[in-house]
């Protein structure tokens, strides 16, 4: 009976195909042969799995706040439909700014691409962001 140590990198080969998985998997099937792993093998490819879960979950964090912050879950006033918008570059945004150059309000125009009219898109400083039918 033949036995083998398989180091992180080996016990890896075996879940994930890469170049070597032939080789694990075959001493894998083999009957005859006893494998081993350590603990810290283990313990290291769970701490792999938890640190990309944990970088999927931070950039999906990240992105839903992104998209929270630009009004993307807000209803369009005319068809009731959670938004889609494009900008109406003929319409660029009006800001309003303080003595300091601080960003204080804003209003742009948005089309809506479910119903095609126009949404007057404010943010101020104290209100956060509302939606409200443009003519
Ligand atoms: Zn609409």
């Amino acid at each position: 009976m033949a036995g083998c140590f398989l180091d992180t990198s080996a016990l890896v080969k075996h879940y994930y195909p890469e170049i070597g998985s032939a080789v694990v998997d075959q001493l894998w099937n083999d009957p005859a042969n006893v494998l081993f792993a350590s603990r810290l093998s283990a313990s290291k490819i769970v701490l792999s799995a938890l640190m990309i879960m944990a970088m999927v979950a931070l950039v999906l964090t990240f992105i839903l706040y992104s998209a929270w912050m630009n009004g993307v879950f807000l209803r369009c006033p005319h068809c009731g439909k959670i938004g889609s918008w494009r900008f109406n570059t003929a319409e660029p945004p009006v800001e309003k700014k303080d003595e300091d150059g601080v960003l204080q309000e804003s209003t742009q125009i948005r089309i809506c691409r479910k119903c095609a009219k126009r949404v007057l898109a404010k943010w101020s400083d104290h209100e956060g962001r509302t939606f409200e039918k443009a003519n």
